[in-house]
C-alpha cells in the first residue's frame, strides 16, 4: 500500500490537515506500506516556500515520517506540458477564450439559471469547435479544456472509507452532462489541479488516495483522465472533514486552529490526535 499527503503551501496546516495527514500515514503504516509527501505548489501566486517549511516542520512535530524525497509540482511542469501536448495532438483538448462572465451568460438557461458540476459551472461548450486544433498547430498558450464528448468513457472506482464506501460507476453520459469540459490547463499555471493530481499520483505509484470528502465528486474527473491516459485507477478513501463549532469545514484562514497555534499554547501531538479523534 502506498498513500500520500498532498498539501498546498498556501497557509498554515490546521486540524483538518492534521487529520488528513494522520489518516494517510497511519493507513500505510498499519499495512506495512509507504507514506509519501507531495507539495502541491502549482498556484505560484499563493504558494510560499515559508509555508512549505512550516508544513514539513508541523508534520515532523506530529511524529509523521514520510518515505523517499518530497515531490513538488512546481518541478514537474514539463511533465504536465508533455501530457497536454499529447492530448492536444490527439484532439482531446481545445483552447477556450471565454471569461467567467461569458460562461455565466451562455450557461444560464432563462428559467433554470446556471448548472454546477464538481468543477464549478458546467461549461456550455462555446469554444469547442473554434478552439479545436488545426493540423500541425502546436499547443497554444491558452486555457485548455477537455472535450468530454471525445474523452469520457464508462468507468468506475472503489471507495473504501466511511462516507461513500463501495464501487462507484461513472458513465460517459454523466460526464458530458453533469461535469462537462473541465479546464486542464490554466494559463498562469500551465496545468490544473485535476491533471497534476492524476499524473502525480501515478508517478508516485499511489495505490490508495486518501483525502477529504470535499474532493469525492472531483474523483470522476480524475478517473476519466486515468482511463484516457492509460494510467491505473487507485483505490480511494474520502474521509470526513474536521468542522468548527458552527459545522463549517476548516479553511486556511482559520488561524485559530492552526497547528502552530496549538503548539505555541503547549499542546502535544497526542493532544492533537485526541482533539480530532484519532
Ligand atoms: N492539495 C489539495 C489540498 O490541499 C489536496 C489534493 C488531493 O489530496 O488530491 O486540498
Amino acid at each position: 500500500m502506498i498513500t500520500r499527503f498532498a498539501p498546498s503551501p498556501t497557509g498554515p496546516l490546521h486540524l483538518g490537515h492534521a487529520y488528513a495527514a494522520i489518516r494517510a500515514h497511519d493507513m500505510a503504516r498499519a499495512a506495512g506500506g509507504r507514506f509519501l509527501l507531495r507539495i502541491e505548489d502549482i498556484d505560484r501566486q499563493r504558494s510560499k516556500p515559508a509555508w512549505e517549511a512550516q508544513i514539513l516542520d508541523d508534520l515532523r512535530w506530529l511524529g509523521l515520517s514520510w518515505d523517499g524525497p518530497v515531490m513538488r509540482q512546481s518541478e514537474r511542469l514539463n511533465i504536465y506540458r508533455q501530457t497536454l501536448e499529447k492530448l492536444w495532438d490527439r484532439g482531446f483538448l481545445y483552447a477556450c477564450t471565454c471569461s467567467r462572465r461569458d460562461i455565466e451568460a451562455a450557461a444560464s438557461a432563462p428559467q433554470e439559471g446556471v448548472s454546477y458540476g464538481p468543477d464549478g459551472i458546467i461549461y456550455p461548450g462555446t469554444c469547442r469547435a473554434s478552439g479545436a486544433p488545426r493540423p500541425g498547430q502546436p499547443l497554444p498558450d491558452a486555457v485548455l479544456r477537455l472535450n468530454q464528448e471525445r474523452a469520457a468513457t464508462d468507468c468506475s472506482f472503489e471507495e473504501i472509507c466511511e462516507i461513500h464506501r463501495g464501487r462507484h460507476a461513472i458513465t460517459r453520459a454523466e460526464m458530458i452532462r453533469e461535469v462537462g469540459d473541465v479546464v486542464l490547463a490554466r494559463r498562469e499555471m500551465g496545468t490544473s489541479y485535476h491533471l497534476a493530481v492524476v499524473l502525480d499520483d501515478a508517478a508516485q505509484g499511489i495505490t490508495h488516495v486518501t483525502r477529504g470528502a470535499d474532493l469525492f465528486e472531483a474523483t470522476k474527473i480524475h478517473v476519466t483522465l486515468q482511463k484516457l491516459l492509460e494510467l491505473p485507477t487507485p483505490t480511494y478513501c474520502h474521509h470526513m472533514l474536521i468542522r468548527d463549532e458552527a459545522g463549517k469545514r476548516l479553511a486556511k484562514r482559520d488561524d485559530a486552529r492552526a497547528l502552530a497555534t496549538y503548539r505555541a499554547e503547549g499542546a502535544s501531538p497526542a493532544d492533537i490526535r485526541r482533539l480530532i479523534g484519532l
